[in-house]
């Protein structure tokens, strides 16, 4: 049995917490292969190295010199390696990649440092080999992960070790310059190595013990999720709920590996798991959890007989994707259709542009615009088994007194999603919560 187990920022943040990440992989002989995050923050008001590099890069930029933020880092590493006892030449480590970044000038390669310096303590630290996510992630020319070659350079980098530690949030672009993912994008990392080497399980160690029916901010002392889909994660997780990078299932989830997300703080909680489809048992639960996500805008067309009007969503479409646009939803009726675009999408004039040439595109009756639009997703398999959720869920809603501005569910029935006034988002999810969670008491059997 091979085990991958990624460890998050909190769990690097200093020395004790290193050794007790070492001592969590230790305990276990199957947890071969290990991706670390930079070290993030100790305690609130901290700074995470991810944010420090960044600055960093900020100073090179405007001087040429890594400048008072590279100290902050050296100090924490400092700090790090001397808690720890590792023979590592720190110095020597850091000197390297001080005169690395002034060299680079690349803000990917400056905001990866966290990582290769982490991973390269934790590898002494347990006394495994260390592979640098840069010779095995590759990407393609444009932007995206080429998928074939990372897996299969990954998988030759780590055939002959028995244990090892790769760095992650990064790989080497197609120009041969460092990459980094999005923020958070370490999961990913954890992902791919556990793809390569088809781990029989993928652990995804965090600070929380794994995920919740929704956010404890807004519902105090939320139901825990101790099962779910790898279809419900990616909804979930997309709509905010912020556990793992919504990106980080795509790797395993092609080869059937489960994930379970685990508390450094608290090993011995349960955590979530995350299987496929043909693995997950339904346990009576209506629904599994419910995120929400602020700030859309909807653009909504009206125009009679457009059901009849053959190539009417194409010119539309076509104009959005000229500007660049990604649109989350498109509920539609019949002479109407309806746009919901993340906001910042449609910043600087671009939505003006947008909708003239809409209006010069399909001439449309009406045509408005919704903005400060929060968009709420409840998610769960056992929506599609029981009769009525739909109905349970609006009348919830109404009763909380919220105006629901838009509704879209997909066919898979997975998924309901209403669109509300941003200032709603809260109060309409606990309405939701106090409908699914404290009236449905099979949840969590
Ligand atoms: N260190 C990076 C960040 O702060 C990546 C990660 O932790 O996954 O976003």
């Amino acid at each position: 049995m091979i085990k991958v187990c990624k460890f998050g920022g909190t769990s690097m943040a200093d020395g004790n917490m290193m050794k007790r990440v070492a001592s969590i992989i230790k305990s276990d002989g199957e947890r071969r292969y290990v991706v670390v995050s930079a070290p993030g923050k100790r305690f609130g008001g901290d700074v995470k190295i991810t944010d420090l590099l960044y600055r960093c890069f900020d100073s090179v930029k405007q001087t040429g010199k890594c400048g008072e933020a590279y100290e902050k880092i050296s100090e924490r590493f400092r700090g790090i390696v001397s808690e720890l006892g590792v023979s590592l030449d720190i110095e020597g480590i850091l000197r390297d990649t001080q005169r690395d970044i002034e060299r680079e000038k690349s803000e990917d390669f400056t905001a990866s440092r966290g990582e290769y310096l982490s991973a390269r303590v934790m590898a002494s630290l347990l006394g495994f080999a260390f592979v640098d996510a840069r010779d095995v992630v590759k990407f393609r020319a444009d932007g995206q992960l080429d998928s074939e070659r990372t897996f299969e350079l990954m998988a030759n980098a780590l055939k002959g070790k028995k244990y090892a530690v790769v760095s992650g949030f990064y790989g080497e672009g197609a120009d041969g310059r460092v990459k980094t993912f999005s923020r958070g994008g370490s999961d990913i990392s954890g992902a791919i190595v556990a793809r390569a080497v088809t781990a029989d399980l993928y652990e995804n160690w965090t600070d929380v013990s794994g995920f919740l029916a929704c956010d404890p901010r807004i519902v105090e002392n939320p139901a825990e999720i101790h099962s779910m889909s790898y279809k419900e994660l990616r909804e979930l997780s997309y709509m905010g709920a912020n556990v793992l990078h919504s990106e980080s299932i795509f790797p395993v989830r092609a080869a059937n590996i489960p994930i379970r997300i685990k508390n450094t703080f608290r090993p011995t909680d349960k955590g979530t798991e995350i299987l496929p489809i043909s693995k997950y048992r339904y346990n009576g639960r209506i629904v599994t959890g419910i995120a929400g996500k602020k700030n859309f805008t909807v653009i909504f067309i009206e125009k009679s007989l457009m059901n009849a009007e053959i190539g009417f969503a194409r010119k539309v479409l076509s104009i959005l994707e000229k500007h660049g646009i990604c649109f989350e939803h498109m509920p539609s009726g019949i002479d109407t259709m309806s746009f919901v675009i993340d906001s910042e999408e449609l910043k600087h004039g671009v939505q003006e542009e947008l909708l003239e040439e809409i209006r010069k595109a399909v001439n449309p009756d009406t045509m408005r615009v919704f903005d400060d639009i929060a968009l709420i997703a409840t998610v769960g398999h056992g929506m599609s088994k029981n009769v009525g959720t739909s109905a349970k869920l609006f009348d919830a809603i109404a009763r909380a007194g919220i105006n629901v501005r838009m509704i879209d569910q997909g066919s898979s029935e997975l998924n309901i999603i209403v669109g509300v006034d941003n200032d709603n988002c809260e109060r309409a999810i606990r309405a939701i919560y106090e409908e699914f969670f404290k009236k449905d008491m099979s949840f969590g059997l």
